[in-house]
């Protein structure tokens, strides 16, 4: 199977570019705060924790813990290969900072929270999409 048949490619906007395209360096890019250092997802054009609107968009180390997961068994789109994870990942930046993904490259009853997952893209045309996999080192 490829694990991108089931994914809706998102629409790129000025406040997600950074988001949607970092997976061309590689990198995980979330927006950060310049007063208060908190990172922001989803994008806002201003700082939840402090109202700042000085926001730069800024890479992490694209590694995390599943937080919570679910295994989607039923196959809602004929197309789409089942079974899939679908988990919250946090980010090891910042407990708040979390990102609903999929978990790919292993099986899915192998998937718990607690694992330590690695971000991984996926590219569609200019888009590429953050995937996690499962981070031995
Ligand atoms: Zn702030």
């Amino acid at each position: 199977m490829t694990e991108t048949e089931f994914r809706l490619i998102p629409e790129v906007t000025p406040e997600t570019e950074h988001f949607w395209r970092g997976g061309a360096n590689g990198e995980l890019v979330f927006l950060h705060c310049e007063s208060c250092r908190n990172y922001i997802h989803p994008p806002s054009p201003v700082c939840p924790v402090c109202l700042s609107c000085e926001l730069s968009p800024e890479p992490v180390s694209g590694r995390g813990t599943v937080a919570t997961f679910t295994i989607n068994h039923q196959p809602w789109n004929p197309s789409v290969p089942v079974p899939y994870v679908i988990a919250l990942v946090e980010i090891d930046e910042q407990a708040s900072l979390r990102l609903m993904t999929n978990i790919v490259g292993c099986d899915p009853e192998e998937v718990h929270v607690g694992m330590r997952v690695r971000v991984r893209f996926t590219q569609h045309d200019d888009v590429y999409l953050p995937l996690f996999e499962p981070d031995e080192s």
